[in-house]
């Protein structure tokens, strides 16, 4: 029997109504391991009102003793991230060490979080005007909710809950509900660190859960990290509620490689930021783009990789490329393979033919050249180990390749040439980029966030624009004035 994954409300796991279910495999081995319970509009509301009375308390807590929570939750989070990366592997079907991977990236921002007294520091202007002081003060918005993607089961909740358990806030995550269970291992994990009931929330489930968060008068943020057309629902949806909402979205990552470029290493950079994590990563490379002749030995050298990459559970040791998601993933991945085909796009390696497990949702890496612009193997965002390369002959054409892309969340460029990187990094309009680095994931004290059809909103994910998120700016303009000096004046208040 399949074993049944809860929310986590007010401290416990909770079963609620259960009246819907959804399925959850190990997609290693195509078995279904689990199902999840998904949310009713009762179990909504249930997780609210809890978060709710746990923001009142929490919001007033000492900085110190929030700092000293998040300081546990490191500690924890450092010594057990074994347990929690082979949760990921199992549900997910990366491999152990990408795993471990995106939880040490998640760990980044529970250390940047427990500098929050430093963070949420005010100013302070003394004698702004004669007698007069002015301040301000960063304060918690109270319930906030993040709706997380399958790709990152512990990285992208940990990007968001960090930050905002510490700036003050409840937070209730809606994870994914192809791999649930990161975000209930989290959630224990919490309790252990010593954060009180109902300020770490997790509610399973699906859109009723979604439209539920969206709707409710009580919460006030909605972090979004999914796919384009989802982010862009979400971020209608929620400001039309009134909410402050930051909702990325999909990619369509671009690695522009120049003549002069070190081609082993440009190869090494493409193939494993193309096939880690069967390209399901939003800053996967996607998109190789060859200026001038550097093309034909960069393929090859591409190619040449390909064979060498070890495809199969990622649970086992040696295991560089894992599963995709689900079945319908697979094939929907293997379905744009056969469109580049007959679009005509040369397939140089066949992942559809590779040797691979008998059971799971594997798909070989696959290398296509000759991709132009109006193939859908370009325009859509496969999110699988497929990379196409579309040949330019100018940088300047390269450039005009990337800023016409509706998506923007990653680029790279590849060259030794320091004046061609400085005019890319001024020149591109993307949000994140890398200089001879194919996966630009900023440090946890920047922020993360593509521009375009990558990002809705005006903050971009943690670092000190989730901070901002997180909190309400309130200025104070204060006078200790001689009650005897006092007289009535209807001018407006001048400085003097
Ligand atoms: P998704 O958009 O299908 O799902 C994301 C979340 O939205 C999930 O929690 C899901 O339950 C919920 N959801 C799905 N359909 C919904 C609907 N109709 N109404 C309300 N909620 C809904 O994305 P995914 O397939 O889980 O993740 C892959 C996508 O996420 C890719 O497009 C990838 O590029 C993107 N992603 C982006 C970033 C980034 O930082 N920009 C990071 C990771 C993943």
């Amino acid at each position: 029997m399949p074993t049944t994954i809860t929310h986590w409300i007010n401290g416990r796991a909770d079963a609620g109504s259960a009246e819907r279910t959804s399925p959850v495999f190990n997609p290693a081995t195509g078995e279904q391991i689990a199902s999840v319970n998904l949310a009713s509009a009762t179990d909504v509301e249930r997780a609210i009102a809890s978060a709710v009375t746990a923001s009142l308390s929490w919001g007033r807590t000492a900085l110190s003793k929030r700092a000293a929570v998040l300081f546990a939750f490191r500690e924890l989070l450092h010594a057990r991230s074994n347990e929690l990366a082979a949760i990921v592997t199992t549900e997910h079907g990366k491999v152990l060490a990408d795993a471990a991977g995106e939880i040490a990236r998640g760990l980044e921002n529970v250390e940047y979080a427990t500098g929050v007294p430093n963070l949420m520091k005010g100013g302070y202007s003394e004698q702004a005007s004669t007698g007069v002081d002015v301040y301000s003060l960063r304060q918690s918005l109270g319930v906030v909710a993040g709706i997380t993607p399958f790709n990152f089961p512990a990285m992208v909740p940990l990007w968001m809950c960090a930050n905002a358990i510490a700036c003050g806030n409840a937070f209730i995550l809606k994870p994914s509900e192809k791999d649930p269970s990161a975000s209930l291992w989290l959630a224990e994990l919490w309790r252990e660190a010593g954060l009180p009931d109902g300020v770490f929330t997790v509610l399973q489930g699906d859109k009723v859960a979604v439209d539920g968060l969206l709707e409710h008068p009580d919460v006030a943020a909605i972090s979004f990290v999914g796919s384009t057309p989802i982010a862009k629902y979400i971020y209608e949806r929620g400001t039309a509620a009134g909410k402050r909402v930051q909702a990325l979205g999909g990619a369509k990552n671009h690695m522009v490689v120049l003549p002069d470029a070190d081609v082993n290493l440009a190869a090494d950079a493409a193939v494993s930021a193309g096939y880690g994590a069967a390209g399901e990563r939003c800053m996967a490379i996607s998109v190789v783009v060859t200026v001038g002749d550097v093309a034909d030995p960069l393929i090859e050298a591409i190619a040449d990789r390909i064979p060498r990459i070890t495809v199969g559970d990622g649970a086992v040791a040696g295991t560089e490329m894992g599963p995709l998601i689900t079945a319908e993933h697979r094939d929907r991945v293997a379905g744009y393979i056969e469109q580049g085909e007959a679009a005509g796009a040369k397939v140089v390696v066949d992942g559809r033919l590779t040797p691979m497990p008998t059971s799971g949702f594997f798909l070989g890496p696959t290398l296509l050249d000759g991709v132009s612009p109006e193939m859908t193997v370009y325009r859509d965002e496969i999110f699988g180990p497929v990379l196409g390369v579309v040949r330019c002959t100018t940088f300047d054409e390269a450039l005009d390749l990337i800023n016409s892309n509706p998506f923007a969340n990653g680029t790279a460029i590849f060259t030794r040439d320091g004046g061609a990187a400085r005019r890319f990094q001024s020149e591109v309009q993307v949000g994140m980029v890398g200089i001879n680095v194919p996966i630009p994931v900023p440090v946890a004290y920047y922020s993360f966030g593509g521009w375009k059809a990558s990002l809705f909103g005006d903050n971009h994910m943690y670092g000190p624009e989730g901070i901002n998120f997180y909190t309400r700016g309130k200025v104070v303009t204060s006078r200790w004035p001689d009650p005897a000096t006092s007289s009535v004046d209807l001018g407006f208040p001048r400085t003097r």
